[in-house]
């Protein structure tokens, strides 16, 4: 129980970028939706991979490395030069979201949500405490929310909670 009025701290999971709230990500969200035409079944495994060529036209590059090769297993699941439009993932995670897997595609979203919403680390060190709104990551998982949601797609497993950055 906290006793004073002060907001408690919240601990960064991510990178402090620019403060985005739930609508702003959501109008974000609805956005790249449109533009990429994505519905309940551009995740099917028999069209993700229209949308994978879509993305590399416009930009976007999965990077899919070989399993052995992939030393992060304890870390992330999948990794997101922003600044580039690179996602990286290991072998079995990018097999998985060819296959339409519901928790391959939310870390896919959640990479793409780092990548739509233009995050990069901010330069500048601030006296302010960080709040929710600033964390990339919360951001990121946000957008990915916000898409699943949208589309009506099926949402992973709950008890799964895995990082991926
Ligand atoms: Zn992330």
């Amino acid at each position: 129980m906290t006793t004073t009025s002060e907001a408690p701290h919240y601990a960064m999971r991510g990178h402090r970028v620019h403060a985005l709230n739930p609508t702003d990500i959501d109008f974000i969200a609805g956005r790249i939706c449109k533009i990429f035409k994505l519905s309940k079944q551009t995740f099917s495994a028999s069209n993700i991979g229209l949308f994978i060529n879509d993305l590399e036209e416009n930009g976007v590059f999965i990077d899919s490395i070989a399993d052995e090769e992939w030393m992060m297993e304890d870390i992330a699941r999948a990794m997101v030069d922003p600044q580039k439009g690179f996602i990286y993932m290991p072998e079995w995670t990018y097999e998985k979201l060819n296959r339409g897997d519901p928790e391959a595609i939310r870390i896919f979203l959640h990479e793409l949500g780092h990548i739509f919403l233009c995050h990069r680390a901010m330069l500048h060190f601030s006296d302010t405490k960080g709040v929710l709104e600033e964390d990339s990551e919360w951001q990121a998982d946000e957008f990915a929310d916000c898409v699943i949601r949208k589309l009506r797609l099926k949402p992973q497993s709950p008890q799964l909670e895995f990082k991926y950055f």
